[in-house]
């Protein structure tokens, strides 16, 4: 945006307030923050303005090369990423801090990846007191024994998102299941896998429908259950572009976040100086009512003709199937189960009506649930009856917050997908393994719940991972540490230490690796809307770290040596080419080079014009049945949400947005009466897992709901097979629990 534009088309009546740059008000400082970060990195600023420059932003899903993206015109920066910088410039940590791990286990995630870098590779066998340093080559044949001492169902395969390229994804795919194990999954998992199993089902293709150019278009973006304020904050300013173009906004979520409220977009003149309301209608939905809800405005659409008829019999089957159930369904039991009223209900169905079509984004507030994949199709559902899919300014938006997360599973480091997301099934991996010239195993692996349970029961013997840091990430962190602990050799492949390093077990190695700007030949990131992004290499040594995609395929060059001509690329180039010849989806990423090159599977819209890729050509509706919630007497719904952080990496302990604590247990007031507590006291949370100490931080929320921020939350979660979405198997982040007061009632 040019300066003459920065001035130009101002909206006083977007305006957040008058205070100047929100002085005074609980909202972050990008300013300060953006000092603070500059301070953290004096060690290497050059290198830290190289990757600010040159790289694909490592952080969350949007996608940027340098500081420009391929939607707007101006800078594409924010603390987020200013944040992770230090990863990339710390220097290698001297192993001998890690040779006594017992003033280090007390120490949180953020203290420990102070310490620096993981330079070398390291191993403790049980019973010493910490690692000690140890070769290349003995790390890698301590590997290679193991994984040919068992058997491939007794091994399993993580990879996080931590930056990880398609590149890497894609040979750690190709190597698992070269040493025919199925067990392999991604961070993907506990994210967008029920956006994946609903979207395949409905419109036939596990990804957005729609391009972020689509949100400046949009007339109306609902957000469900996403709060990108926090995690996608260049959002934001597509939101702000968007809404000085009339753009309307809902949310849905059972608290508005403050900073969907309104948002001081710091590049924009207008925004910094006066801030954005950004939210025209909150629509307070208690967790797990979004089926209920999505159910009702179905309804209501329906009643006043506000359905796209010509687009639903051309392009969709399953409506009248749709109608027939929603016909036998009493509205205000639908509000009841989704916790909202008749006026807010009009009032979204208004918006819908209006706007004829909306983006609809979500996030982890609908995945991360049991019914979870059936929310996902009743959001669907909304998007198809009013045929905003495959045209300018509507779509779906499963928004991802990791960089890695779609090409992880596109890549087919995925339990239930192999490369190109497509089902594990005897067709496909028999065309798989003509490709690649060696079996590939034919039924789904271990999904990352899965695995921990496997080790909880003695089943696994190496548990391969490549980042991920399962005691923040899955519930019940008790149940997974006790399970790591039974596993005879874990290895822990990362760029700096994590807590499950120090759990006990036989064996445990770490190798250091590079990240994805010092990865050999640079790689490729698949944003949110399916652009694949090079990053090129921007060299720098730490200590011994190697490139995860080069170590993949040394590990099977040492267990099956015949292999070698099929992990012995001469450089990443060809390793991309291969992808493009694998991977057809995927066309293109041999020709991506340099900063700024990237190619856009599928164009800016799938299912264009109305032909959706499913079986029939049609997208498909479904009648859904909204769940009955179970909360005890006396019992709240607890769910968690996030705070300044980039998934489990905590950033600040306060979010500059709400002002809350880390231990803040969100409640709202007449909640808080009834408990005789006010804000500021302390509480105790218990539920059938765990118990949690807390603030209690007053904020509007549906009767009997609290929120506490995830990962702390985790010791409230149950794990296990009863507390999932049964198809995707994302686990179910929340609990029933009671409330306790701890001392006085609160300040006065
Ligand atoms: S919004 Fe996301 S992609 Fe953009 S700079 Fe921030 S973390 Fe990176």
């Amino acid at each position: 945006m040019s300066l003459r534009e920065q001035f130009m088309g101002w909206k006083p009546k977007l305006w957040a307030g008058w205070r100047p740059n929100g002085v005074g008000e609980q909202k972050p400082n990008h300013y300060r923050d953006i000092a603070r970060v500059a301070w953290a990195n004096r060690a290497h600023p050059a290198y830290a303005y190289q990757v600010l420059t040159r790289g694909a932003c490592d952080g969350c899903s949007l996608g940027v090369a340098g500081l420009h993206d391929w939607t707007i015109d101006g800078v594409h920066l924010c603390t987020t990423r200013l944040d992770l910088l230090e990863l990339n410039t710390a220097d290698a940590i001297d192993p001998l801090v890690l040779s006594d791990l017992a003033p280090l286990r007390s120490r949180t995630g953020g203290q420990l990846r102070a310490l620096g870098r993981l330079g070398h590779p390291l191993r403790r066998r049980r019973g010493e007191a910490g690692f000690r340093r140890v070769s290349w080559d003995e790390a890698l044949s301590v590997l290679a024994v193991g994984l040919r001492a068992t058997t491939p169902d007794r091994t399993a395969l993580y990879l996080t998102s931590r930056g990880i390229t398609n590149e890497t994804y894609y040979v750690a795919a190709k190597a698992s299941r070269a040493l025919g194990i199925a067990n392999i999954d991604s961070a993907a998992r506990v994210c967008h896998a029920p956006s994946t199993v609903g979207l395949r089902q409905t419109v036939g293709v596990a990804a957005t429908t729609c391009s972020f150019q689509d949100v400046i278009e949009a007339p109306l973006v609902v957000l469900w259950g996403s709060n990108p304020a926090n995690n996608q904050p260049v959002f934001m300013k597509y939101l702000y572009l968007a809404r000085k173009r009339g753009c309307r906004v809902v949310v849905v979520n059972p608290f508005l976040e403050p900073g969907l409220a309104r948002y001081w977009v710091p590049s924009n003149v207008e925004s910094a100086l006066f801030g954005t309301k950004m939210c025209d209608l909150h629509v307070p939905v208690r967790p797990g009512g979004d089926v209920a809800l999505a159910n009702a405005v179905l309804q209501r659409l329906i009643a006043r003709g506000a359905v796209d008829r010509a687009f639903v019999d051309a392009h969709t089957e399953g409506f009248d199937e749709v109608v027939t159930a929603l016909a036998g369904e009493d509205t205000d039991h639908l509000l009841a189960l989704a916790g909202t009223d008749r006026p807010t209900l009009e009032s979204f169905v208004d918006e819908l009506a209006r706007a004829g079509g909306a983006i609809h984004v979500w996030s982890m507030g609908i995945t991360q649930h049991r019914g979870a994949a059936d929310t996902v199709r009743g959001i669907v559902n909304l998007a198809l009856a009013q045929g905003a899919v495959g045209r300018d300014g509507v779509g779906l938006m499963p928004i991802r917050g990791h960089s890695g997360v779609q090409g992880g599973a596109e890549m087919g480091a995925y339990a239930t997908a192999l490369p190109g997301g497509l089902p594990v099934d005897a067709d496909h991996a028999t065309a798989l393994a003509t490709s690649w010239g060696f079996p590939v195993p034919d039924r789904p692996g271990l999904t990352a719940p899965e695995m921990v349970e496997a080790a909880g029961r003695g089943d696994i013997d190496v548990l391969w991972m490549s980042g991920g840091n399962f005691l923040d990430v899955l519930p019940d962190p008790r149940a997974v540490e006790a399970a790591l602990g039974r596993v005879p050799l874990r290895v822990h492949q990362d760029v700096v230490v994590t807590r499950q390093m120090f759990v006990d077990g036989d064996d445990v190695v770490l190798l250091p690796v590079a990240t994805r700007y010092e990865q050999e030949g640079g790689g490729t990131e698949t944003t949110t809307e399916r652009r694949i992004v090079f990053s090129p290499e921007i060299p720098r040594r730490v200590g011994e770290a190697r490139s995860e995609w080069r170590l993949f395929a040394d590990v099977v060059n040492r267990v099956r040596p015949e292999l070698r001509p099929a992990f012995s690329w001469p450089d990443n180039a060809d390793l991309r080419r291969e992808i493009a010849e694998v991977v057809p989806l995927y066309a293109g990423i041999e020709t991506l080079a340099d900063t700024g090159d990237a190619v856009q599977w599928g164009g800016r819209h799938l299912a264009a014009g109305g032909v959706f890729p499913t079986a029939s050509g049609r997208g498909r509706f479904t009648p859904l049945q909204p769940a009955e919630p179970r909360v005890p007497a006396g019992s709240f719904v607890l769910s968690t949400r996030r705070g300044k952080q980039f998934n489990s990496m905590v950033h600040h302990q306060v979010d500059p947005i709400t002002g809350a604590g880390r231990d803040a247990v969100f409640m709202d007031a007449a909640d808080a009466s009834a408990l005789g507590v006010k804000g500021g006291a302390r509480v105790r949370l218990r539920s059938e897992t765990g118990s949690l100490d807390c603030t209690v931080t007053l904020a509007r929320l549906p009767a009997r709901t609290l929120q506490v921020h995830w990962p702390e939350g985790n010791v409230l979660i149950a794990g296990g097979p009863d507390h999932r979405e049964p198809q995707s198997k994302v686990p179910d982040y929340n609990a029933v629990v009671t409330v306790e007061r701890l001392g006085p009632a609160g300040p006065d």
